[in-house]
């Protein structure tokens, strides 16, 4: 079992006082908190260690480069990559999918298809839209049931001939639906398609092995995993990193320039342009090392016991409609009570020290298909307590009493 109270002690946040009442931070799918390990990271890297990476020949420039590295090999050992080279960093999962997108585009012409979920995230869907206008590409869509769970049968339909490619969400930040990766992804090979998986609210909570699921491309940020801000890790496959076109050009992913004619530098060097914020990215090293030690599994488990307490106590208020019921879901409940608004429901929740996320969650074609303008949701972390799950429940049957 997993010492909470240990944990929190890494929180300074969770001891400020919000209109008076402890903080209870429940929008942890937005961006998790950074426990002190990891902020010490950051200001040590910043007061004694800091010079560019892969340049210089000095020692804390080969410091950095080797902190930097070093994170790139755990990164590697966590979503079990089978090499380096097909660890890029990225400043996050919205980079990760334009960089896939923009060079799998480049190939892509008229009449081609990518296939995507209505549950997409909107950095899942705008950067294939972009690609599409450009190369007159159509994006196909694959529906779910009102429980919030993939139509399989529909996503097999939705393969042609003119499929090229196919992006979908591993874990619904909304429903938090547990995709079934490895089942759509040997379906896409089937018809000879690669497959990006986007494991941005995966990897905080469940362990990831990129080989066994076979994907093409998995993509993460550090923010939603303990890890600073403005980092994030794209993994692809080095038979197709190799083929594709660099993303961006400038210093770091060259190899020889001339006004004529320039080489690229090996794998991944070649995706990475300019310098990297090499300070996150050696930070994300200690909050790999910190999930690591709490194991992946004793946190999935922590939350799932929050999950069903949250889920039952809600579910005695009236008027309660939780979306995402799905078998085997993540760490998130979205919900409306009656027609309250799901902002006036989080404001007034903020009023008693509760933070959750309201609005669209960057999800518009999902609020489409629910017929709403916008959910509750709170989502929940390692550091969350089963009295925070309490006083949630006991403010959200306060609030919907009001109306
Ligand atoms: C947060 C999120 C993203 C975007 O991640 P960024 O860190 O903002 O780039 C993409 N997909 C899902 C499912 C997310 O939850």
């Amino acid at each position: 079992m997993l010492d909470i109270a240990k944990i929190r002690d890494e929180y300074p946040i969770l001891e400020r006082q919000i209109e008076g009442r402890p903080l209870i931070y429940l929008d942890n799918a937005a961006t998790s908190l950074t426990p002190t390990r990891v902020v010490n990271a950051v200001t040590d890297m910043y007061q004694h260690h800091k010079a560019n990476v892969h340049r210089g020949v000095h020692t804390l420039s080969q410091e950095a480069t080797d902190l930097v590295e070093g994170t790139r090999e755990k990164v590697r050992q966590f979503i079990h990559a089978g090499s380096t080279e097909e660890v890029i960093f990225t400043r996050g999962t919205t980079e990760g999918i334009n960089l896939v997108a923009s060079s799998m585009g480049d190939s892509m012409s008229h009449g081609d298809e990518i296939i995507l979920t209505v549950m997409e995230h909107h950095s899942n869907i705008v950067p294939w839209q972009l690609i599409g206008q450009r190369h007159r590409v159509r994006l196909r869509v694959v529906p779910i049931s009102d429980d919030g769970v993939l139509d399989l049968n529909a996503y097999e339909d939705l393969f042609t001939e003119n499929t090229r490619f196919v992006a979908f969400a591993h874990v619904s930040n909304v429903l938090a639906t547990v995709n079934p990766a490895r089942e759509m992804i040997e379906i896409a090979h089937r018809h000879g398609v690669p497959v990006l998986v986007d494991g941005a609210q995966a990897v905080p909570h469940h362990a990831i092995d990129v080989q066994a699921l076979d994907a093409d491309f998995y993509t993460l940020s550090s923010h939603k995993m303990y890890g600073p801000t403005g980092v994030g890790v794209l993994y692809g496959k080095k038979q197709l990193l190799s083929k594709m076109p660099p993303y961006q050009g400038g210093g770091e992913m060259i190899g020889r320039v001339t006004f004529d004619k320039t080489t690229f530098a090996d794998l991944p060097f070649k995706f990475e342009a300019g310098t990297p914020d090499f300070v996150g990215i050696a930070a994300l090293g200690t909050a790999i090392d910190y999930m690591a030690e709490l194991g992946v599994e004793r946190i999935a488990a922590h939350e799932h016991q929050l999950l069903d307490a949250a889920t039952q106590g809600l579910m005695t208020i009236d008027g309660m409609h939780i979306f995402g019921t799905a078998q085997g879901k993540g760490a998130v409940v979205s919900f409306l009570v009656k027609d309250i608004n799901s902002y006036d429901m989080g404001l007034l929740l903020d009023r008693l020290g509760i933070a959750v996320r309201t609005g669209h969650h960057c999800a518009q074609p999902l609020m489409d298909r629910y017929g709403v303008q916008g959910m509750v949701r709170a989502s929940f972390a390692v550091y969350n307590t089963l009295d925070e799950v309490e006083r949630f429940v006991e403010a959200v049957r306060r609030v919907a009493a009001m109306f």
